[in-house]
Protein backbone atom coordinates (compact mmCIF):
# COMPACT_ATOMS: atom_id res chain seq x y z
CA UNK A 1 0.00 0.00 0.00
CA UNK A 2 1.62 3.38 -0.91
CA UNK A 3 1.03 5.46 2.45
CA UNK A 4 -1.08 8.96 1.55
CA UNK A 5 1.63 11.89 2.80
CA UNK A 6 1.07 15.44 3.09
CA UNK A 7 1.19 17.50 0.00
CA UNK A 8 4.50 18.59 -0.76
CA UNK A 9 6.53 15.30 0.41
CA UNK A 10 7.57 12.72 -2.07
CA UNK A 11 5.29 9.55 -1.81
CA UNK A 12 7.82 6.58 -1.02
CA UNK A 13 9.00 7.42 2.59
CA UNK A 14 12.98 7.73 2.93
CA UNK A 15 13.72 9.29 -0.48
CA UNK A 16 14.75 12.82 -0.48
CA UNK A 17 15.83 12.58 -4.46
CA UNK A 18 13.39 13.11 -6.80
CA UNK A 19 14.56 9.93 -9.11
CA UNK A 20 16.39 10.06 -12.60
CA UNK A 21 13.35 11.90 -14.42
CA UNK A 22 11.67 13.31 -11.53
CA UNK A 23 11.26 16.89 -10.57
CA UNK A 24 11.28 19.01 -7.37
CA UNK A 25 7.75 19.61 -6.06
CA UNK A 26 8.40 23.06 -6.13
CA UNK A 27 9.65 23.33 -9.54
CA UNK A 28 6.67 21.00 -10.21
CA UNK A 29 4.15 23.59 -8.85
CA UNK A 30 6.03 26.12 -10.47
CA UNK A 31 5.69 24.64 -14.42
CA UNK A 32 2.06 23.80 -13.65
CA UNK A 33 1.32 27.39 -12.32
CA UNK A 34 2.95 28.82 -15.23
CA UNK A 35 0.87 26.14 -18.06
CA UNK A 36 -2.44 27.29 -16.29
CA UNK A 37 -1.32 31.29 -16.88
CA UNK A 38 -0.74 30.94 -20.29
CA UNK A 39 -3.73 29.01 -21.19
CA UNK A 40 -6.07 31.02 -18.96
CA UNK A 41 -4.21 34.11 -21.00
CA UNK A 42 -5.03 32.47 -24.39
CA UNK A 43 -8.77 31.98 -23.79
CA UNK A 44 -9.24 35.69 -22.39
CA UNK A 45 -7.79 37.11 -25.55
CA UNK A 46 -9.11 34.42 -28.00
CA UNK A 47 -11.92 36.65 -29.51
CA UNK A 48 -8.91 39.34 -30.38
CA UNK A 49 -6.33 36.78 -32.16
CA UNK A 50 -6.62 35.33 -35.66
CA UNK A 51 -9.77 32.81 -36.05
CA UNK A 52 -6.66 31.02 -38.14
CA UNK A 53 -3.37 30.40 -38.60
CA UNK A 54 -0.98 27.70 -40.10
CA UNK A 55 2.30 27.40 -41.98
CA UNK A 56 3.84 25.90 -44.79
CA UNK A 57 6.14 22.70 -44.19
CA UNK A 58 9.43 24.37 -45.44
CA UNK A 59 8.46 27.03 -42.48
CA UNK A 60 7.70 24.24 -40.03
CA UNK A 61 10.95 22.19 -40.71
CA UNK A 62 13.26 25.15 -40.30
CA UNK A 63 11.63 26.10 -36.98
CA UNK A 64 11.58 22.33 -35.73
CA UNK A 65 13.41 19.69 -37.39
CA UNK A 66 16.74 19.17 -35.22
CA UNK A 67 18.00 15.54 -33.71
CA UNK A 68 16.75 15.20 -29.68
CA UNK A 69 18.92 16.78 -27.99
CA UNK A 70 20.92 15.00 -25.16
CA UNK A 71 21.06 17.54 -22.45
CA UNK A 72 18.43 18.96 -21.26
CA UNK A 73 17.44 22.72 -21.19
CA UNK A 74 15.22 25.35 -19.17
CA UNK A 75 11.85 24.23 -18.74
CA UNK A 76 10.28 27.27 -19.15
CA UNK A 77 12.26 27.86 -22.75
CA UNK A 78 11.18 24.63 -23.56
CA UNK A 79 7.37 25.21 -22.71
CA UNK A 80 7.40 29.08 -24.48
CA UNK A 81 8.91 27.03 -27.70
CA UNK A 82 6.32 24.45 -27.69
CA UNK A 83 4.01 27.63 -27.78
CA UNK A 84 5.28 29.68 -29.52
CA UNK A 85 6.43 27.53 -32.25
CA UNK A 86 4.20 24.94 -32.06
CA UNK A 87 0.93 25.12 -30.67
CA UNK A 88 0.67 28.79 -32.24
CA UNK A 89 1.12 27.28 -35.77
CA UNK A 90 -2.25 25.97 -35.53
CA UNK A 91 -6.23 26.03 -36.18
CA UNK A 92 -7.77 28.15 -33.89
CA UNK A 93 -10.92 25.71 -33.38
CA UNK A 94 -11.78 26.86 -30.28
CA UNK A 95 -12.06 30.52 -31.70
CA UNK A 96 -15.61 32.21 -31.86
CA UNK A 97 -15.43 32.53 -35.53
CA UNK A 98 -13.79 29.82 -36.33
CA UNK A 99 -17.02 28.18 -37.65
CA UNK A 100 -15.12 25.77 -40.42
CA UNK A 101 -16.10 21.60 -40.08
CA UNK A 102 -17.14 20.93 -37.00
CA UNK A 103 -15.43 23.31 -34.13
CA UNK A 104 -14.42 22.51 -30.76
CA UNK A 105 -14.35 23.99 -28.16
CA UNK A 106 -13.64 22.46 -24.59
CA UNK A 107 -14.75 23.74 -21.37
CA UNK A 108 -12.55 24.13 -18.44
CA UNK A 109 -13.49 21.75 -16.19
CA UNK A 110 -12.88 19.73 -19.31
CA UNK A 111 -9.32 20.52 -19.37
CA UNK A 112 -8.65 20.59 -16.05
CA UNK A 113 -9.89 16.59 -16.28
CA UNK A 114 -7.17 15.76 -18.85
CA UNK A 115 -5.09 17.41 -16.55
CA UNK A 116 -6.02 15.16 -13.94
CA UNK A 117 -6.05 11.73 -15.76
CA UNK A 118 -2.65 12.48 -17.43
CA UNK A 119 -1.43 12.87 -13.94
CA UNK A 120 -3.26 10.04 -12.01
CA UNK A 121 -2.69 8.16 -15.32
CA UNK A 122 -5.36 5.14 -14.77
CA UNK A 123 -5.32 1.81 -16.61
CA UNK A 124 -9.30 2.50 -18.15
CA UNK A 125 -8.90 -1.18 -19.76
CA UNK A 126 -9.82 -3.17 -16.97
CA UNK A 127 -11.78 -2.94 -13.49
CA UNK A 128 -8.96 -4.60 -11.54
CA UNK A 129 -6.73 -1.52 -12.72
CA UNK A 130 -9.66 0.84 -12.85
CA UNK A 131 -12.71 0.80 -10.43
CA UNK A 132 -13.93 3.91 -9.99
CA UNK A 133 -13.12 5.36 -13.74
CA UNK A 134 -14.72 2.41 -14.96
CA UNK A 135 -17.65 3.15 -12.76
CA UNK A 136 -17.62 7.14 -14.05
CA UNK A 137 -17.44 5.42 -17.72
CA UNK A 138 -20.69 3.65 -17.14
CA UNK A 139 -22.23 6.16 -15.40
CA UNK A 140 -21.66 8.66 -18.09
CA UNK A 141 -22.45 6.33 -21.14
CA UNK A 142 -25.94 5.66 -19.27
CA UNK A 143 -26.35 9.32 -19.27
CA UNK A 144 -26.29 9.51 -23.26
CA UNK A 145 -28.13 6.51 -23.77
CA UNK A 146 -30.87 8.18 -21.64
CA UNK A 147 -30.73 11.43 -23.75
CA UNK A 148 -30.80 9.77 -26.94
CA UNK A 149 -33.54 7.08 -25.50
CA UNK A 150 -31.77 4.29 -25.65
CA UNK A 151 -33.90 1.41 -23.80
CA UNK A 152 -32.51 0.56 -19.77
CA UNK A 153 -29.58 -1.99 -20.33
CA UNK A 154 -28.16 -0.54 -22.92
CA UNK A 155 -23.94 0.69 -23.00
CA UNK A 156 -21.15 1.30 -24.74
CA UNK A 157 -17.17 2.46 -24.80
CA UNK A 158 -15.51 5.47 -24.90
CA UNK A 159 -13.32 5.61 -28.23
CA UNK A 160 -10.95 7.70 -29.82
CA UNK A 161 -13.62 9.34 -31.77
CA UNK A 162 -16.34 8.89 -34.56
CA UNK A 163 -14.49 7.04 -36.73
CA UNK A 164 -13.51 4.45 -33.97
CA UNK A 165 -17.03 4.49 -33.25
CA UNK A 166 -18.21 3.57 -36.66
CA UNK A 167 -15.56 1.33 -36.96
CA UNK A 168 -16.60 -0.54 -34.03
CA UNK A 169 -20.24 -0.81 -35.02
CA UNK A 170 -19.77 -2.63 -38.27
CA UNK A 171 -17.19 -4.96 -36.79
CA UNK A 172 -20.18 -5.82 -33.66
CA UNK A 173 -22.45 -5.82 -36.84
CA UNK A 174 -20.13 -7.99 -38.75
CA UNK A 175 -19.86 -10.84 -35.58
CA UNK A 176 -23.75 -10.53 -34.52
CA UNK A 177 -24.72 -11.76 -38.35
CA UNK A 178 -21.39 -14.47 -38.48
CA UNK A 179 -19.42 -12.58 -40.85
CA UNK A 180 -21.13 -13.54 -43.99
CA UNK A 181 -19.04 -13.65 -47.02
CA UNK A 182 -21.08 -11.50 -49.76
CA UNK A 183 -22.18 -9.06 -47.11
CA UNK A 184 -23.35 -5.43 -48.06
CA UNK A 185 -23.56 -1.80 -45.83
CA UNK A 186 -25.58 0.81 -47.18
CA UNK A 187 -25.00 4.29 -46.42
CA UNK A 188 -26.43 7.61 -47.87
CA UNK A 189 -23.98 9.56 -50.33
CA UNK A 190 -23.49 12.29 -47.76
CA UNK A 191 -22.53 9.40 -44.98
CA UNK A 192 -19.00 10.29 -43.58
CA UNK A 193 -16.04 9.37 -45.04
CA UNK A 194 -15.25 7.23 -41.74
CA UNK A 195 -17.76 4.54 -42.43
CA UNK A 196 -16.09 4.13 -45.87
CA UNK A 197 -12.64 3.47 -44.34
CA UNK A 198 -14.50 1.30 -41.61
CA UNK A 199 -15.49 -0.61 -44.60
CA UNK A 200 -11.62 -0.99 -45.91
CA UNK A 201 -10.68 -1.93 -42.42
CA UNK A 202 -13.09 -4.41 -41.56
CA UNK A 203 -12.21 -5.84 -45.10
CA UNK A 204 -15.44 -5.16 -46.94
CA UNK A 205 -14.22 -4.45 -50.07
CA UNK A 206 -16.28 -1.49 -52.54
CA UNK A 207 -18.92 -3.34 -54.26
CA UNK A 208 -19.99 -4.23 -50.44
CA UNK A 209 -20.56 -0.36 -49.81
CA UNK A 210 -24.07 0.61 -51.20
CA UNK A 211 -24.17 4.25 -51.79
CA UNK A 212 -27.64 5.42 -51.52
CA UNK A 213 -28.61 9.02 -53.12
CA UNK A 214 -30.32 11.55 -50.85
CA UNK A 215 -33.25 13.53 -51.78
CA UNK A 216 -33.23 17.62 -52.68
CA UNK A 217 -32.99 18.14 -48.89
CA UNK A 218 -29.79 15.34 -48.23
CA UNK A 219 -31.93 12.95 -46.85
CA UNK A 220 -31.41 9.32 -47.50
CA UNK A 221 -33.84 8.53 -50.41
CA UNK A 222 -35.55 5.88 -47.84
CA UNK A 223 -37.35 3.59 -51.58
CA UNK A 224 -34.33 3.59 -53.23
CA UNK A 225 -32.74 2.04 -50.00
CA UNK A 226 -35.22 -0.06 -49.90
CA UNK A 227 -35.47 -1.31 -53.55
CA UNK A 228 -31.53 -1.82 -53.01
CA UNK A 229 -31.91 -3.79 -50.04
CA UNK A 230 -34.34 -6.32 -52.45
CA UNK A 231 -32.13 -6.50 -55.09
CA UNK A 232 -29.74 -7.50 -53.11
CA UNK A 233 -31.28 -9.81 -50.74
CA UNK A 234 -32.77 -11.57 -54.17
CA UNK A 235 -29.23 -11.68 -55.40
CA UNK A 236 -28.48 -13.82 -52.49
CA UNK A 237 -26.25 -10.68 -50.79
CA UNK A 238 -26.56 -10.28 -46.63
CA UNK A 239 -27.48 -7.15 -45.62
CA UNK A 240 -25.00 -6.35 -43.21
CA UNK A 241 -25.58 -2.75 -41.75
CA UNK A 242 -27.18 0.00 -42.64
CA UNK A 243 -26.11 3.48 -41.67
CA UNK A 244 -28.18 6.66 -41.16
CA UNK A 245 -27.25 10.21 -40.51
CA UNK A 246 -28.22 12.02 -37.38
CA UNK A 247 -26.75 15.86 -38.80
CA UNK A 248 -24.50 14.49 -41.99
CA UNK A 249 -20.76 16.84 -41.72
CA UNK A 250 -21.80 18.59 -44.94
CA UNK A 251 -25.19 20.03 -44.11
CA UNK A 252 -26.22 18.77 -40.62
CA UNK A 253 -29.17 17.08 -42.04
CA UNK A 254 -31.04 14.53 -40.33
CA UNK A 255 -31.86 11.36 -42.18
CA UNK A 256 -35.50 10.20 -41.70
CA UNK A 257 -34.21 7.61 -38.88
CA UNK A 258 -37.99 5.84 -38.21
CA UNK A 259 -38.67 4.53 -41.75
CA UNK A 260 -34.94 3.25 -42.03
CA UNK A 261 -34.89 1.54 -38.53
CA UNK A 262 -38.09 0.01 -39.94
CA UNK A 263 -36.32 -1.18 -43.19
CA UNK A 264 -33.28 -2.36 -41.45
CA UNK A 265 -35.00 -4.59 -39.35
CA UNK A 266 -37.21 -5.98 -42.15
CA UNK A 267 -33.76 -7.14 -43.45
CA UNK A 268 -32.51 -7.86 -40.40
CA UNK A 269 -29.74 -5.72 -40.95
CA UNK A 270 -27.90 -3.84 -38.03
CA UNK A 271 -28.98 -0.41 -37.37
CA UNK A 272 -26.48 2.22 -37.24
CA UNK A 273 -26.42 5.99 -36.90
CA UNK A 274 -23.86 7.93 -37.46
CA UNK A 275 -24.93 10.86 -34.40
CA UNK A 276 -21.19 12.04 -33.98
CA UNK A 277 -21.82 15.52 -34.01
CA UNK A 278 -25.00 15.76 -33.81
CA UNK A 279 -26.81 13.56 -31.32
CA UNK A 280 -26.05 16.23 -28.53
CA UNK A 281 -29.04 18.22 -29.83
CA UNK A 282 -30.94 15.56 -27.92
CA UNK A 283 -30.18 17.87 -25.32
CA UNK A 284 -33.05 20.07 -26.56
CA UNK A 285 -36.86 19.49 -26.77
CA UNK A 286 -36.62 20.53 -30.59
CA UNK A 287 -33.08 18.62 -31.41
CA UNK A 288 -34.73 15.40 -29.44
CA UNK A 289 -37.47 15.67 -32.20
CA UNK A 290 -35.52 16.59 -35.06
CA UNK A 291 -33.88 12.93 -33.99
CA UNK A 292 -37.07 10.52 -33.70
CA UNK A 293 -36.22 7.10 -34.63
CA UNK A 294 -32.85 7.02 -33.23
CA UNK A 295 -33.59 5.10 -29.91
CA UNK A 296 -34.68 2.33 -32.40
CA UNK A 297 -30.70 1.82 -33.11
CA UNK A 298 -28.47 -0.65 -32.28
CA UNK A 299 -26.03 1.18 -32.46
CA UNK A 300 -25.24 4.97 -32.31
CA UNK A 301 -21.95 7.19 -32.86
CA UNK A 302 -21.39 10.09 -30.33
CA UNK A 303 -18.00 12.76 -30.27
CA UNK A 304 -18.68 14.54 -27.07
CA UNK A 305 -15.37 16.51 -28.48
CA UNK A 306 -17.79 18.30 -30.94
CA UNK A 307 -21.32 19.16 -29.47
CA UNK A 308 -20.60 18.33 -25.78
CA UNK A 309 -17.36 20.85 -25.57
CA UNK A 310 -14.68 18.69 -24.81
CA UNK A 311 -11.21 18.49 -25.73
CA UNK A 312 -10.15 16.01 -28.07
CA UNK A 313 -10.48 13.18 -27.62
CA UNK A 314 -13.39 11.65 -26.58
CA UNK A 315 -15.71 9.70 -28.71
CA UNK A 316 -18.30 7.23 -27.77
CA UNK A 317 -19.98 4.16 -29.10
CA UNK A 318 -23.52 3.17 -27.71
CA UNK A 319 -24.98 -0.26 -28.11
CA UNK A 320 -28.48 -1.50 -27.98
CA UNK A 321 -26.61 -4.95 -26.38
CA UNK A 322 -23.69 -4.54 -24.59
CA UNK A 323 -22.58 -7.86 -25.38
CA UNK A 324 -22.80 -7.26 -28.85
CA UNK A 325 -19.54 -5.56 -28.34
CA UNK A 326 -18.18 -8.04 -25.80
CA UNK A 327 -18.63 -10.74 -28.20
CA UNK A 328 -16.97 -8.94 -30.88
CA UNK A 329 -14.22 -7.55 -29.31
CA UNK A 330 -13.43 -9.54 -26.17
CA UNK A 331 -10.34 -11.97 -25.79
CA UNK A 332 -8.89 -12.82 -22.51
CA UNK A 333 -5.11 -14.30 -22.90
CA UNK A 334 -3.54 -15.83 -19.45
CA UNK A 335 -1.32 -12.57 -18.58
CA UNK A 336 -5.12 -10.93 -17.74
CA UNK A 337 -6.74 -13.72 -16.19
CA UNK A 338 -6.59 -11.90 -12.96
CA UNK A 339 -8.76 -9.27 -14.86
CA UNK A 340 -11.66 -11.14 -15.07
CA UNK A 341 -13.73 -10.17 -12.05
CA UNK A 342 -17.48 -11.32 -13.18
CA UNK A 343 -19.83 -10.30 -15.37
CA UNK A 344 -20.68 -6.80 -13.08
CA UNK A 345 -17.21 -5.48 -13.26
CA UNK A 346 -16.60 -4.35 -16.68
CA UNK A 347 -13.70 -4.55 -18.76
CA UNK A 348 -13.80 -1.67 -21.17
CA UNK A 349 -10.63 -3.33 -23.15
CA UNK A 350 -13.57 -5.83 -24.04
CA UNK A 351 -15.53 -3.53 -25.71
CA UNK A 352 -12.77 -1.84 -28.36
CA UNK A 353 -9.92 -1.83 -30.35
CA UNK A 354 -7.76 -0.72 -27.53
CA UNK A 355 -6.22 -2.16 -24.28
CA UNK A 356 -4.24 0.57 -22.45
CA UNK A 357 -7.00 3.16 -22.47
CA UNK A 358 -7.09 6.93 -21.17
CA UNK A 359 -9.65 7.82 -19.18
CA UNK A 360 -11.73 9.98 -21.13
CA UNK A 361 -15.40 10.08 -19.47
CA UNK A 362 -13.77 11.82 -16.70
CA UNK A 363 -13.77 15.35 -19.00
CA UNK A 364 -17.58 14.58 -19.78
CA UNK A 365 -18.36 13.86 -16.38
CA UNK A 366 -16.75 16.87 -14.49
CA UNK A 367 -17.96 19.44 -17.28
CA UNK A 368 -21.19 18.55 -16.18
CA UNK A 369 -20.86 18.17 -12.26
CA UNK A 370 -19.32 21.50 -12.22
CA UNK A 371 -21.63 23.42 -14.86
CA UNK A 372 -24.66 21.52 -14.81
CA UNK A 373 -26.67 20.12 -18.00
CA UNK A 374 -29.05 23.09 -18.24
CA UNK A 375 -26.14 24.93 -19.18
CA UNK A 376 -25.07 22.64 -22.25
CA UNK A 377 -28.54 22.47 -22.87
CA UNK A 378 -28.41 26.54 -23.43
CA UNK A 379 -25.03 26.18 -25.15
CA UNK A 380 -26.67 23.30 -27.90
CA UNK A 381 -29.58 25.73 -28.02
CA UNK A 382 -27.92 28.74 -28.90
CA UNK A 383 -25.86 27.02 -31.61
CA UNK A 384 -29.20 25.47 -33.29
CA UNK A 385 -30.92 29.46 -33.03
CA UNK A 386 -27.97 30.85 -34.22
CA UNK A 387 -28.04 28.76 -37.64
CA UNK A 388 -31.42 29.29 -38.03
CA UNK A 389 -31.02 32.78 -37.53
CA UNK A 390 -28.03 32.86 -40.47
CA UNK A 391 -30.21 30.72 -42.31
CA UNK A 392 -32.88 33.84 -42.23
CA UNK A 393 -30.27 36.05 -42.55
CA UNK A 394 -29.08 34.37 -45.72
CA UNK A 395 -32.59 34.36 -47.17
CA UNK A 396 -33.15 37.91 -46.83
CA UNK A 397 -29.89 39.13 -48.40
CA UNK A 398 -29.73 40.48 -51.82
CA UNK A 399 -26.55 38.91 -52.41
CA UNK A 400 -26.70 35.75 -51.10
CA UNK A 401 -28.91 32.56 -50.84
CA UNK A 402 -29.36 29.55 -49.05
CA UNK A 403 -28.20 25.99 -50.78
CA UNK A 404 -29.80 24.06 -47.83
CA UNK A 405 -32.08 24.17 -44.99
CA UNK A 406 -30.25 25.27 -41.62
CA UNK A 407 -30.16 21.63 -40.01
CA UNK A 408 -28.17 21.20 -36.48
CA UNK A 409 -26.07 24.07 -36.44
CA UNK A 410 -25.15 23.99 -39.91
CA UNK A 411 -25.88 26.63 -42.65
CA UNK A 412 -24.61 26.46 -46.72
CA UNK A 413 -25.17 29.02 -48.47
CA UNK A 414 -23.39 30.49 -51.86
CA UNK A 415 -22.99 34.48 -52.74
CA UNK A 416 -24.99 35.14 -56.24
CA UNK A 417 -25.02 38.70 -56.04
CA UNK A 418 -27.32 40.85 -58.01
CA UNK A 419 -26.37 39.55 -61.55
CA UNK A 420 -29.73 37.02 -62.30
CA UNK A 421 -28.03 34.80 -64.48
CA UNK A 422 -24.66 33.79 -63.82
CA UNK A 423 -22.21 31.51 -65.91
CA UNK A 424 -21.66 28.73 -63.34
CA UNK A 425 -17.93 28.36 -63.40
CA UNK A 426 -17.56 32.10 -62.54
CA UNK A 427 -19.98 32.04 -59.81
CA UNK A 428 -17.97 29.07 -58.87
CA UNK A 429 -15.01 31.20 -58.73
CA UNK A 430 -16.24 34.38 -56.86
CA UNK A 431 -17.10 32.20 -53.88
CA UNK A 432 -13.84 30.53 -54.06
CA UNK A 433 -12.01 33.53 -53.75
CA UNK A 434 -14.31 34.99 -50.81
CA UNK A 435 -13.55 31.87 -49.11
CA UNK A 436 -9.58 32.59 -49.67
CA UNK A 437 -10.44 36.20 -48.78
CA UNK A 438 -11.85 35.39 -45.06
CA UNK A 439 -9.07 33.14 -44.12
CA UNK A 440 -6.43 35.46 -45.75
CA UNK A 441 -7.11 37.80 -43.34
CA UNK A 442 -7.80 35.96 -40.32
CA UNK A 443 -11.03 37.38 -39.48
CA UNK A 444 -12.81 34.19 -39.69
CA UNK A 445 -11.97 30.79 -40.79
CA UNK A 446 -15.31 28.95 -42.78
CA UNK A 447 -15.09 25.79 -45.06
CA UNK A 448 -16.84 24.82 -48.12
CA UNK A 449 -18.12 22.16 -49.81
CA UNK A 450 -20.19 20.58 -52.70
CA UNK A 451 -23.80 20.20 -52.46
CA UNK A 452 -25.83 18.09 -55.75
CA UNK A 453 -21.92 19.33 -57.27
CA UNK A 454 -22.45 22.94 -56.21
CA UNK A 455 -19.76 24.49 -54.26
CA UNK A 456 -21.30 26.05 -51.32
CA UNK A 457 -19.99 28.25 -48.04
CA UNK A 458 -20.76 26.77 -45.03
CA UNK A 459 -20.92 27.83 -41.18
CA UNK A 460 -21.03 25.70 -38.26
CA UNK A 461 -22.09 27.55 -35.39
CA UNK A 462 -21.27 24.81 -32.40
CA UNK A 463 -19.02 26.81 -30.07
CA UNK A 464 -19.98 27.86 -26.81
CA UNK A 465 -18.35 31.02 -27.35
CA UNK A 466 -19.65 31.81 -31.06
CA UNK A 467 -22.30 35.02 -30.59
CA UNK A 468 -24.73 36.25 -33.17
CA UNK A 469 -22.74 38.92 -33.66
CA UNK A 470 -19.87 36.52 -34.56
CA UNK A 471 -21.90 34.79 -37.07
CA UNK A 472 -23.80 38.35 -38.49
CA UNK A 473 -20.15 39.69 -38.97
CA UNK A 474 -19.16 36.92 -41.01
CA UNK A 475 -22.04 36.95 -42.97
CA UNK A 476 -21.53 40.71 -43.75
CA UNK A 477 -17.61 40.30 -44.54
CA UNK A 478 -19.05 37.35 -47.00
CA UNK A 479 -21.48 40.11 -48.93
CA UNK A 480 -18.62 42.55 -48.66
CA UNK A 481 -15.80 40.77 -50.18
CA UNK A 482 -18.28 39.22 -53.22
CA UNK A 483 -19.41 42.85 -54.17
CA UNK A 484 -15.67 43.71 -54.19
CA UNK A 485 -14.67 40.94 -56.60
CA UNK A 486 -17.50 41.19 -58.77
CA UNK A 487 -17.14 45.32 -58.79
CA UNK A 488 -13.70 44.41 -59.53
CA UNK A 489 -12.43 45.22 -63.38
C1 LIG B 1 -16.68 13.95 -37.07
C2 LIG B 1 -17.54 12.90 -37.59
C3 LIG B 1 -17.07 11.59 -37.71
C4 LIG B 1 -15.65 11.20 -37.41
O1 LIG B 1 -15.35 11.41 -36.06
P1 LIG B 1 -13.85 11.63 -35.57
O2 LIG B 1 -14.05 11.96 -34.12
O3 LIG B 1 -13.31 12.77 -36.35
O4 LIG B 1 -13.11 10.38 -35.79
C5 LIG B 1 -17.96 10.64 -38.18
N1 LIG B 1 -19.22 10.96 -38.50
C6 LIG B 1 -19.69 12.22 -38.41
C7 LIG B 1 -21.10 12.51 -38.79
C8 LIG B 1 -18.87 13.24 -37.95
O5 LIG B 1 -19.35 14.49 -37.83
Amino acid sequence: MVEERPSGELPLPGRSDPGILGMDPQEMRRLGYKVVDLLVERWRSLPDAPAFRSAVRSDTESLLREPAPEEGQSPDAVIERAVEDVLQLAGRIDHPRFVAFIPSSPTWPGVLADFLVAGYNPFQGTWLESAGPSQVELVVIEWFCQWIGLPEGSGGVFTSGGSAANLGALVAARERAGHPADAVIYVSDQGHSSMERAARIAGIRPAGIEKIPVDEDFRMDVEELARRLELNRAAGRAALLVCANAGATNTGVVDTLAPIAELARRYHAWYHVDAAYGGFASLVPEGLAELKGIEQADSVTLDPHKWLFQPYEAGCLLVRDPTSLEDAFAVTPEYLQDTELGMEQINFANRSLQLSRSFKALKVWMSIQTLGLGRFREAIQAALDQAKRAHGYVSLSSVLEPLAPASLGVVCFRYVGKVSSWDPKALEGINVAIQASLIKDGFAMMSSTRLHGVYSLRICAMNHRTTWEDIEAILQRVEEAGNELCAAP
